[in-house]
């Protein structure tokens, strides 16, 4: 191949990668499998605390160890019954299942330790293995039994759920050989769990009472320890580190120098994959970024990271029109509203941007429970008249506050009203906005129908419109406005009762625009 040609190949693979980075690699660029700690006997169960220290077993010495984000390797505790997997909850609680000591235990930060379970129906568990938390609050965790069968007291080896009142105790899986890695979505609906003896993986659908249903065959290769990033590829442990997409189609494998046996996301922005194998602890920078796997606030949304000209774009989907944005140290929330985060847990604010004063899009005592001395607020003027000490900005308005170009795009109903004359968002009163980010340009509609100033904007690369009827668009509304102003990234944000995935459907055959749905009903 001749070099201009290759040069230019190597510039569009590199265009490419920086900006559909779902197609990308897992792994950031040139990144590779580090060995951070080694000398231990037999290395498990990595968890993630809040700050992203990352905790790991030492299963035969009888350790839990934690490595710190400054690089220093220390003991949490010993005697630790044989710990096997771990997991922080959200008051930083470490559960360990304790393979040897046949319980379920949870160690507060100060070391003391409490036996959530160890029987089921009167009798001793197998060797508690694996475990995942739900969004809940409730614990997942598998109970096999490697080696010898001595003193086995249950018929068989299961999955169990504890609920988060930790007062009821169920059997979830049944029906598998040696049931071992448990990881979930962090919003709950959906646990994978690993049949190492059958050496297959199956994801369930979560039901409300934590009992699973809807059973299929997600992976056909079993694994010990399991991971999720925040595009919902799954990382189970094989000989390698095997990474499935959500579809069940492995995309990559992570080569590690002994053999893996267990995953995690941790270090402080959630972007380091540790690796437990053998004698050692691994660790690898990656493009994506753990999903829900740490405990700070945040992270128990989903989120995705674009590129920008002078770095990442963090978007968090809190849920129905409400979303926060991090850039360049900034936080950016967006509609915050209390029925949708508690934003007591939130990072607070540099700038809030208001789209309208209906009560799911302006919530006061949130505004204020975000804001500190230097928080910049941009309303509406009716939002005005329920909080002061906002900048109104009217539709048309562009300003730089909080050093963001900010532009508000008018918001409102052409077709859906209350009644004859009265629409539900009046033309002249809601605002969209256009932010942008260092080369990035996201459009946040509010609640609008597909008017003409918004099929007339332009270069748009990432787009939030709602969806719901009657309120704001119907599905083929969105599709229009999309063919009319081709945002690169389209989230149906706002959603209620509507199903986003129609909109799939709808534009399925116009190129340039991938749909991405989050959970934003
Ligand atoms: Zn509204």
């Amino acid at each position: 191949m001749n070099t201009k040609w290759c040069g230019l190949i190597t510039l569009l693979i590199v265009a490419a990668q920086g900006w559909n980075a779902v197609d990308g690699a897992v792994i950031a660029e040139g990144a590779k499998v580090e060995k951070l700690a080694g000398d231990f006997a037999f290395t498990e169960g990595p968890a993630a605390d809040a700050q992203g220290n990352i905790f790991f077993s030492d299963i035969p010495n009888n350790r839990i160890h934690k490595w710190s984000l400054d690089g220093k390797l220390s003991t949490f505790r010993e005697d630790s019954g044989g710990a096997n997997g771990l997991y922080f909850d959200k008051k930083g609680n470490l559960l360990a299942c304790e393979g040897g000591g046949r319980r379920l235990v949870s160690i507060d930060p100060g070391g003391s330790v409490t036996v959530l379970a160890d029987k089921y129906e009167g009798k001793r568990f197998n060797s508690p293995n694996d475990l995942w938390i739900d969004p809940k609050g409730g614990v997942y965790f598998s109970d096999p039994r490697y080696g010898n069968r001595d003193g086995m007291e249950q018929d068989g080896e299961y999955v169990y759920y504890l609920s988060p009142d930790r007062k009821r105790l169920i059997r979830v899986v049944a029906d598998m050989v040696r049931p071992n890695g448990v990881i979930g979505t962090p919003d709950g609906k959906t646990l994978y769990v690993a049949d190492n003896g059958d050496r297959k993986t199956f994801v369930y659908q979560v039901n409300d009472d934590g009992t699973l249903s809807n059973k299929r065959l997600f992976a056909p290769e079993g694994s010990d320890g399991m991971t999720i990033d925040n595009e919902g590829n799954v990382y189970l442990t094989t000989k390698v580190v095997a990474v499935y997409n959500k579809d069940g189609e492995k995309i990559e494998s992570i080569e590690v120098p002994e053999q893996p046996a267990n995953v995690t996301f941790g270090g402080r922005d959630n972007q380091t994959l540790s690796i437990t194998a053998r004698t050692s602890l691994y660790a690898v920078r990656m493009r994506v970024k753990g999903a829900g796997q740490q405990t700070g606030a945040s992270s128990k949304y989903e989120q995705d990271v674009i590129k920008t000209s002078v770095g990442d774009l963090t978007i968090t989907c809190i849920g129905h029109g409400t979303l926060m944005f991090s850039f360049n140290g900034k936080i950016i929330h967006v509609d915050p509203v209390g029925q949708e985060a508690d934003y007591a847990e939130m990072p607070k604010a540099d700038l809030i941007l208001i789209t309208h004063e209906h009560g799911d899009h302006l919530d006061p005592a949130a505004i204020k429970t975000l804001s500190k001395q230097e928080t910049q607020l941009v309303l509406t003027k009716a939002c005005s008249q329920s909080v002061t000490d906002g900048t109104v900005m009217d539709n048309g308005d562009v300003k730089t506050i909080a050093g963001l170009k900010i532009e508000a795009v008018p918001a409102y109903n052409i077709v859906h009203q209350w009644s004859a004359g009265k629409p539900y968002h009046p033309e002249g009163q809601g605002n969209g906005y256009v932010i942008t980010f260092g080369d990035k340009r996201v459009y946040v509609a509010g609640d609008t129908e597909n008017t003409p100033e918004m099929k007339e904007l332009k270069n748009i690369d990432v787009a939030f419109l709602p969806m719901n009827v009657p309120y704001t668009m119907t599905p083929e509304m969105v599709a229009d406005a999309a063919e009319a102003f081709k945002p690169k990234i389209l989230y149906p944000y706002h959603c209620s009762q509507t199903d986003p995935n129609s909109l799939v459907d709808l534009l399925k055959d116009v190129k340039g625009i991938e749909v991405r749905i989050r959970n934003l009903r």
